[in-house]
């Protein structure tokens, strides 16, 4: 049965560009979406860009153009970014929009209808210069914890402690520098600590189905501490919508950015209905049967887990079938920084690499959960070349220049013995199972399974030998057909992931757009394909790095403004993880003495070095603690040969939780140094020290 889904991504903030980071959500929606169209599921995808706020006003006024004329430039920037990484949207929006204006007044008027607004005062930072209230991130001062000097309201760069803007020593405006002084303004209140919210809540988020069990913990821990009302208004000057008085007076005050921003799903939507004769009401009343999906990253769990169903819920309108929740990008195992050039923008990725390898290795890394993903360069070219290249693709570009030159281009019978054995190894229903739970990596790997069946029918049978023997002509045949019979079922699984590279294999193959319920069937006998084209190259490891240093030449000065997307974030545990998400600078932040002792250091003698068989950077090391011996597998094959390790003191990570490996058990790490200068360098203790002995 046909399902109506409709599915969003969080909006993109209109004050700086698209990177790697953000296209993890995009691209796992965008996967998402396609699969289920592909079913023949009524699937629309939205989004818009965010575009109100102080961020903003101000980074307008500086470049001195309009808010206006900022958006729409930056929402063709956004535009072009998605476009170049294959990212569908059936709508992209603006919440500037008469849409998502309507649809803010109409939630305002209905909790306020409800009881659920209050105004109340209260005192807060004001620039008397510039003349307006200063959210945290546009007041600086003296930290008041370490004293670092030009540190921002909410929290310290320098000491990480986190803040109110009050406690600042010396403050000052990060706008005009003028001092601020202390000003009364009212404010309207979204009354979430109301008793009707947090029963609604509670009940709302132990539904398995809406959100992931580790966000169920994240939002009870919220819960269980007991809900703030939310401050959903700011006073002029402000970019948004002004916020309707009573009998239509102005009032002064504006919807804060982040009430708009979720209603900019239903602004959008609604654009995209109007336009496409759709009922906007079917899916968005309270007993709608549509699905609606919102895909997020854990820094706005609270927004849209607590906040969006609660707004929704009291205003008459249905809530999320479920919140899927992604966590963060890392580059190369670290934060990605600026100065180390892996702060990569989607502009700069698309200048030297292909899309599809960056779709496909999200992909390989995404399995549904919230945990932070990991683009380690040297593995990212490495699983595209074997995967993609050496097993996908190979496969055409071995068998069908055959089809074309030999037999016209027409295709011949199919080898049933080799589709049955393919058929058995597919099992029915694993890689749209995995697709439906968002486990891409789990697909993907059913995927690659059956494409090793394939390229092993292909290396027993060797069409280039058969194609050199006379009389060989109908077996030649019949192996290239049944191969490209093979490819056309890959490719079919792997178009929610390489959308653009399956329409070339469909150009190709002389076929019409593939749909799921295409799979598992035969080329016909006689069917003409076109002339094989090549379709995708290896990596070349040269332009990642050309990428990654022209990111760091590109390193620009930081904008005064705050460049983060929650600028005005109230929660300080969100806060906290989103500036943990941020380059702050080329070292870590602080830690306590605890966090430190945290780690078992100890000192290890090699008792064993040896080469992983298929391994290209591992070396596999028995180490001797003295009481005990562990065996760690080591990336350090580059700097050393293993004979030369064999009785040496190193150090090493104890307690780290053993890691099973595709070579055996991992229980532990040894250290070392490296960074664009050279390395590993592996460490090693004075002499004295012996196994075992603890370093603290
Ligand atoms: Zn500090």
């Amino acid at each position: 049965m046909s399902r109506k889904i409709l599915v969003t991504s969080a909006l993109p903030y209109a004050n700086g560009s698209i990177h790697l980071g953000h296209l993890v959500e995009y691209i796992q929606t965008d996967i998402w979406a396609r699969f289920q169209k592909m079913r023949g599921h009524d699937c629309r995808y939205v989004c818009a860009d965010d575009t109100h706020g102080t961020p903003i006003m101000l980074r307008a006024e500086k470049e001195g153009i309009t808010p206006e004329q900022l958006i729409d430039r930056t929402w063709h920037e956004h535009k072009r970014d998605f476009d170049g990484f294959h990212v569908e949207f059936d709508n992209y929006y603006s919440t500037n929009t008469p849409e998502t204006r309507h649809y803010a007044d109409t939630i305002y008027n209905r909790l306020k209808e409800a009881g659920l607004i209050e105004v109340r005062t209260i005192e807060q930072f004001y620039d008397p210069v510039k003349e307006m209230f200063l959210p945290d991130r546009f007041i600086k001062g003296e930290c008041p914890k370490c004293h670092a000097k030009d540190q921002y309201g909410d929290n310290c760069e320098a000491c990480g402690a986190a803040y109110q803007p009050t406690d600042l020593i010396e403050p000052y405006s990060a706008v005009s520098g003028a001092k601020p002084v202390r000003k009364q303004s009212d404010h309207h209140f979204f009354k979430l600590s109301d008793p009707r919210c947090a029963d609604f809540l509670k009940h709302w988020t132990a539904d398995p189905a809406h959100v992931q069990a580790e966000a169920a913990n994240k939002l009870d821990e919220w819960l269980q501490a007991g809900l703030s009302d939310w401050d959903i208004s700011r006073d002029a000057p402000y970019f948004g919508f002004e916020i309707p008085g009573d009998d239509g007076k102005p009032t002064g005050k504006y919807y804060y950015v982040w009430l708009d921003a979720p209603i900019g799903y239903m602004g959008s939507f609604q654009n995209y209905c109007d336009k496409h004769g759709l009922d906007f009401d079917e899916y968005w009343k309270p007993d709608s049967t549509a699905e609606v999906y919102h895909f997020i990253g854990k820094d706005i769990l609270y927004f849209h887990a607590l906040f969006w169903p609660a707004e929704l819920h009291h205003a008459g309108f249905r809530t999320p079938t479920g919140v899927f929740c992604h966590g963060f990008l890392t580059v190369n195992g670290l934060k990605m920084s600026k100065s180390r050039g892996t702060f990569i923008t989607a502009e700069s990725y698309l200048n030297h690499l292909n899309p599809e390898w960056l779709r496909y290795y999200y992909a390989a890394k995404l399995n549904g959960s919230m945990e932070d993903i990991d683009l380690n360069l040297e593995d990212f070219t490495a699983r595209v070349n074997s995967d993609l290249v050496g097993k996908y693709v190979n496969i055409a570009s071995r068998c069908a220049g055959f089809i074309s030159k030999r037999f016209g281009g027409k295709l011949g019978e199919i080898d049933r013995a080799a589709t049955a054995e393919y058929e058995t190894a597919f099992q029915a229903g694993a890689i749209a199972n995995a697709y439906e739970e968002r486990d891409f990596g789990r697909a993907l790997r059913e995927i690659m399974r059956l494409a090793d069946v394939a390229n092993q029918y292909i290396a027993e049978k060797k069409p280039w030998e058969m194609a050199k023997q006379e009389g060989r002509e109908t077996e030649l045949h019949e192996v290239c057909s049944t191969a490209m019979t093979l490819f056309r079922d890959l490719t079919l699984y792997l178009k929610p992931v390489l959308p653009k590279l399956a329409e070339q294999v469909e150009a190709f193959l002389n076929i019409p757009p593939l749909a799921w319920s295409d799979n598992w069937a035969a080329l016909p006998t006689g069917h003409v394909i076109n002339d094989y084209q090549h379709l995708m190259t290896r990596i070349d490891p040269k332009k990642i790095e050309t990428m990654v240093e022209e990111n760091k030449q590109s390193l620009a000065p930081a904008p005064e403004a705050a460049p983060v997307r929650h600028a005005e974030h109230q929660q300080n545990e969100a806060k906290a993880e989103v500036a943990a998400s941020e380059e702050k600078s080329a070292w870590e932040s602080f830690i306590g003495i605890d966090d430190f002792t945290k780690i078992d250091l100890r000192i290890a003698r090699i008792a064993n070095a040896e080469h992983v068989e298929g391994a290209d950077k591992l070396l596999k090391l028995t180490l001797d603690l003295g009481q005990e011996t562990r065996t760690v597998f080591a990336g350090i094959k580059a700097a050393y040969a293993p004979e030369t390790l064999v009785g040496r003191l190193t150090v090493m990570v104890a307690n780290l939780t053993p890691r099973k490996m595709k070579f055996g058990l991992s229980e532990g790490m040894v250290l070392a140094a490296s960074d664009e200068r050279g390395g590993p360098f592996l460490l090693a203790p004075d002499s004295g020290a012996q196994p075992g002995m603890r370093i603290k």
